[in-house]
């Protein structure tokens, strides 16, 4: 491979690029009209204009992608996460043209693509699943037979769902039926496939996934986990590596079940296999994401593996270089999502103009961004401006290092999820490791960042004030014709 067209945009197609370049592979960078002057078009070797800004005019465009790569002599394509990258419609578009795809082959992103299809699967696996039905359900009074088999609370979920959305609740009887017609057209408006199904709603689930990487020689290894419990509409904003609650036994045992699920759809590539924990340490499959992760970074730096070379080396046929047993945590490390959204006003976009824009840095401060000061965040896409990752060598000491990355990184133009990230490192539960998927519900409120921010500016005026008095002695003007006016003089 010596050319990559990245498929992407924002922080993951300069972080893709970065592998390339270190591995000598030359980039092209494709982007929309709003992109123009974005860092991974400055980045690339090369860049190739699509079309308008809406994705579906031009990220989402294959056929414009594919030509795209065709153009540049691009020998290889590299989705990033989102857009096209679990698409297994594109995967086979560009085999077709003869270009390299990085990521798994067709059968793995179909089966996996589904989650009905995914639990189908992993069914001669042993893989332990959430309690319900693997079909499609339509027929609310045999919905309502099975829910009272589960017991409520009950889930309605998208078979075809993604980033938390299409999922509902159910908490009694009454309401299943109106709540399944809202989940079946709400599964058709977003993904075009009505397919619902029934899970149990786990109480008090962590969310804990675990990294795998295949080749196409069989080798299969899991890179540990990855907890990404603190989440708001059911998605993640802050993921860290290892989990604080996880045993090696139980971590071998989730591990070894995540390489069951890869070989269930013969997986090959960089890939992550979901689970949910309950609070008795019973772990449940959730799905698979056949495509590099966001949090991916909490992973590399714990491990000291780059995912995105290993990535393009599977795609290149080679095998892996290590084995199970070459792979050890090391350290800890924590990411916080930079969202471009308001976290006293429900999480909603913040869209806006980065005014100010002031990078934190320092040893053990990893930041993946994809803009620069003065740069507009667009309304088109994921209003992700940015991922920020320390590492050190225990769990306190990351939390810390984040601290003071979150206070040194400014923002100033629109509101940021970097209060929120202030706020889950100082809350106790988090710092205790105790916490669930509901810790946003639990636990914050924007009284409750307020409020820390409230404490934060007496401490600073109290400190202010104490030493204004210190320094009030020293800064006073000595009366003309005193000693000490006279010894000033001199
Ligand atoms: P998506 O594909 O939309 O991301 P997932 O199945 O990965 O959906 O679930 C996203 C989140 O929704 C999980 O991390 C968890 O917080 C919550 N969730 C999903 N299934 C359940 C369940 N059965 N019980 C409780 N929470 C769940």
């Amino acid at each position: 491979m010596h050319k990559i067209l990245v498929a992407n945009r924002g922080e993951i197609a300069l972080r893709v690029m970065r592998t390339a370049k270190a591995m000598g592979i030359s980039t092209v960078a494709v982007y929309s009209e709003v992109d123009r002057n974005a860092p991974h078009v400055r980045f690339a070797d090369e860049a190739v204009l699509l079309g308008p800004a809406p994705s579906s005019e031009s990220y989402l465009v294959m056929d414009k992608v594919i030509e795209a790569a065709l153009s540049t002599g691009a020998d290889g394509i590299h989705p990033g996460y989102g857009f096209l990258s679990e698409n297994s419609a594109f995967a086979n578009k560009v085999t077709a043209a003869g270009i390299t795809f990085i990521g798994p082959g067709q059968r793995a992103i179909e089966t996996m693509g589904s989650k009905l299809a995914a639990k189908e699967a992993v069914k001669a696996y042993d893989i332990p699943m959430v309690p319900g039905i693997d079909e499609a359900i339509t027929d609310p009074d045999k919905a309502k037979v099975i829910a009272q088999d589960i017991g409520y609370p009950i889930l309605i979920k998208a078979s075809a769902g993604g980033g938390g959305k299409g999922m509902r609740v159910v908490d009694s009887a009454d309401v299943l039926e109106e709540q399944m017609q809202r989940a079946i057209s709400e599964a058709e408006s977003a993904f075009g496939d009505g397919s619902v199904f029934i899970e149990k709603y786990i109480a008090s689930p962590r969310h804990i996934e675990i990294q795998v990487l295949a080749d196409r020689h069989g080798n299969v290894v899991h890179l540990f986990e990855r907890e990404c419990s603190i989440q708001r509409r059911h998605q993640k904003v802050v993921e860290e590596a290892p989990s604080a609650v996880l045993t090696p036994e139980l971590r071998e045992r989730m591990g070894d079940a995540a390489i069951k699920v890869a070989q269930s759809c013969d997986y090959e590539g960089a890939g992550t296999v979901e689970f949910l924990l309950d609070e008795n340490n019973n772990f449940y499959f959730l799905e698979m994401n056949t495509r590099l992760q966001v949090e991916h970074p909490v992973t590399e730096l714990i491990t000291d593996v780059d995912l995105v070379a290993e990535q393009i080396k599977v795609a290149r046929g080679e095998k892996l270089s290590f084995t199970q047993d070459d792979l050890n945590i090391k350290g800890h490390a924590v990411e916080l999502r930079i969202y471009a959204e308001d976290p006293l006003n429900d999480f909603l976009p913040s869209i806006g103009n980065l005014e100010t824009y002031i990078r934190p840095q320092g040893e053990g401060v990893r930041l993946d961004d994809g803009y620069d000061e003065g740069m507009d965040i667009p309304i088109y896409y994921d209003p992700m401006i940015a991922k920020l990752v320390t590492y050190a060598d225990t769990r306190p000491a990351a939390i810390q290092k984040m601290k003071k990355a979150i206070a040194d990184y400014k923002i100033v133009g629109l509101q940021t999820t970097l209060p929120f990230g202030k706020f889950v490192m100082e809350n106790e539960h988090f710092i205790k490791g105790k916490f669930d998927t509901h810790f946003v519900k639990n636990y914050y409120s924007p009284e409750a960042l307020l409020e820390g921010q409230k404490a934060e500016e007496i401490l600073a005026a109290e400190i202010a004030l104490k030493y204004y008095q210190e320094q009030k002695s020293k800064l006073s003007v000595p009366t003309e014709g005193s000693d000490e006016w006279l010894q000033s003089r001199i």
